[in-house]
């Protein structure tokens, strides 16, 4: 935890006692001892957060763990992501892998590798406000097209996974932007209008919901508009409907039921799973 924070807690920890004088007295004792040990932390400074200190002991942890007990796996992958080596870790190891194209959310609580597990080579992933998949333009968005011509043309990936979550603030944004459009911020609500057809069905089809179900309905509709926006690109269109060689998927993680639904581009579900 960063210095500031410890501040802020104290300061909405002294905020909470001057404010709630009908505080029992156990919970004001507590809330007077949790205050005193994060001022004794902090003037002792024995925990300040080091971002570097964090950085290199997780790859430390990742190399002791992973790296070095896998040599032949990030040996292979040190030639190449493409699906062809994995397939020989694949005969090697008698795992099954898939190769993925993943669009996930920068939430840090939606991290696709670590909610599907995937190992390094598995996945080329895509991340961005409330992952969402712009339409074809090569002036506007030429990030994200570019990722996508990659997967497709050059790695041939056989999936491309969308995944919304639960208590996705960038569609909370998106419902929160007021009908005249006027909006506050430089880049965020212009980003997430890209999903602006999802808000629309949502606030038609489901306006008598509270505003949080109408946020969870947005989060699986913006997929679906984003599932559809992936077949503006004509080399998607092509491997998709022509060649038969990929297919689209949409899918909502729950990370506070811990579920995960999975659909196909027919928007059917086709799979749900509790974990
Ligand atoms: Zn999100």
């Amino acid at each position: 935890m960063a210095g500031g924070s410890y501040e802020e807690a104290i300061a909405a920890l002294t905020k909470l006692i001057s404010e709630k004088a009908d505080l029992s007295g156990v919970a004001a004792a507590k809330i007077k001892q949790l205050t005193a040990e994060l001022e004794t932390a902090t003037a002792n400074g024995s925990t300040p957060f080091n971002p570097d200190e964090r950085i290199r002991t997780g790859f430390a942890h990742f190399k002791n763990e992973k790296f070095q007990k896998n040599p032949e796996l990030y040996g292979e992958l040190a030639k190449g992501q493409s699906p062809k080596i994995l397939l020989s870790i694949v005969r090697m190891r008698e795992l099954l892998f898939h190769y993925f194209m993943v669009f996930a959310c920068s939430d840090s609580r939606v991290c696709p590798s670590h909610i599907l597990d995937f190992n390094p080579g598995e996945a080329f992933v895509v991340r961005n406000i409330a992952n969402m998949v712009p339409p074809y333009d090569k002036t506007k968005y030429s990030g994200t097209g570019a990722a996508i011509e990659y997967a497709v043309v050059h790695l041939k990936v056989e999936n491309i996974v969308v995944i919304g979550h639960s208590c996705c603030g960038g569609i909370k944004g998106l419902m929160s932007i007021p009908d005249d459009g006027t909006t506050a911020s430089e880049f965020i609500e212009h980003w997430v209008q890209i999903c602006t057809p999802a808000k629309s069905k949502v606030k038609t089809e489901a306006s008598t919901l509270e505003f949080s179900e109408q946020c969870t309905n947005c989060e699986k509709e913006a997929v679906n508009v984003s599932l559809g926006n992936l077949l503006t690109y004509p080399f998607v269109r092509d491997a998709v409907v022509k060649k038969k060689t990929l297919a689209l998927k949409g899918a909502h993680y729950n990370f506070v039921k811990g579920t995960f639904e999975l659909w196909d581009l027919d928007f059917k579900i086709s799979n749900s799973v509790s974990v």
